[in-house]
């Protein structure tokens, strides 16, 4: 049977390029990678300039597939009923939230991006990568760790890049981040909804379901200038995926600030006491350096909701 590997909902380059190069490195016969979902404008420049094809999107699987779950864990991140599904593996280097009532392989790692993990995998395995697998699984860590500017990157990221470039060859790695980015803050004409969507993920705080969102972008006046749009949609979104919260960060890449866009003063107030956020105006605020919704947002807020449920 084959294997169906995928990373989270609204893909990013680490979920998008890990599933493709760890299904090449099961062969085509067991795996096929997909995409649960639109790939984002910088996964599409680093697909494109390795010339490799994109991956099929597919919402839904049929019941018994066996699957890989890639960069998430979290069932409101991943595959629709995926309770039907049967889960072989998970490699992964975010929180665990999560119960399985069968065995399960995990490999998981503090580690900066999934693509990290893969690396050592296939070195354990003594995978020999194509040029182009190595360029895709550098872009992923560039991704995931905006080139070492968040603080989830570790020392061992950036070996692992430099090792992977023996094969790539990519000429000058910082450049190369640069045109990432720069093709990741290209948006357009993007609808206001997709916009928020690009970089989203559902979590859980004691039974509460929040959507938490980070734009991270070469040019944040261009998301800025279309704040009272988001705010907007933030409320209707709300509303009709019944959350009790939606917080969208944009992450200004270049000088790793953070600003904050909420809709309702609920949240606002969880800025002010979770973050210390700045009021730059009515439903707007600074976060300061904070960047990582996987290494400082969400604990943060994991944190707060506990406290609160001791009280
Ligand atoms: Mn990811
Ligand atoms: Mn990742």
């Amino acid at each position: 049977m084959v294997k169906f590997i995928f990373g989270h909902r609204n893909p990013d380059t680490d979920s998008v390029v890990s599933s493709i190069v760890y299904a090449n490195f099961l062969g085509k016969k067991n795996a096929k990678a997909i995409s649960l979902g639109e790939i984002n404008n910088e996964t599409k420049f680093v697909l494109d300039k390795f010339k490799v094809k994109h991956p099929e999107i597919k919402n839904s699987l049929p019941k018994e597939s066996e699957i890989v779950l890639v960069d998430h864990n979290e069932k409101v991140q991943s595959i629709k009923e995926i309770e039907n599904l049967k889960i072989e593996w998970i490699i992964d280097h975010h929180r665990f939230d999560l119960r399985i009532e069968y065995p399960v392989n995990i490999r998981a790692e503090v580690i900066g991006s999934t693509c990290s993990i893969l690396f050592k995998i296939f070195r354990e395995n003594n995978y020999e990568l194509s040029k182009e697998e190595a360029g895709l699984l550098i872009s992923g860590i560039i991704s995931d760790t905006l080139f070492f500017r968040s603080p989830t990157s570790t020392k061992e990221d950036k070996e692992i890049m430099n090792e992977l470039n023996k094969i790539a060859k990519i000429q000058d790695l910082e450049n190369y981040s640069l045109e990432m980015f720069n093709a990741k803050s290209d948006l357009g004409k993007i609808h206001v909804r997709k916009l928020i969507k690009m970089d989203y993920k559902e979590y859980e705080f004691l039974g509460k379901k929040y959507g938490i969102g980070v734009i991270e972008t070469t040019n944040p006046d261009y998301v800025l200038g279309r704040r009272k749009e988001i705010m907007k949609e933030i409320e209707v979104l709300k509303k009709e995926e019944k959350l009790n919260g939606i917080l969208i960060s944009i992450i200004d890449i270049l000088n790793e600030h953070n600003t904050t866009i909420v809709a309702e003063e609920h949240e606002a107030e969880l800025l002010r006491a979770v973050f210390k956020g700045k009021e730059i105006e009515h439903n707007l605020y600074s976060l300061g350096k904070i960047i990582s919704r996987k290494k400082e947002i969400i604990p943060k807020l994991e944190e707060h909701f506990k406290k609160q449920k001791l009280l």
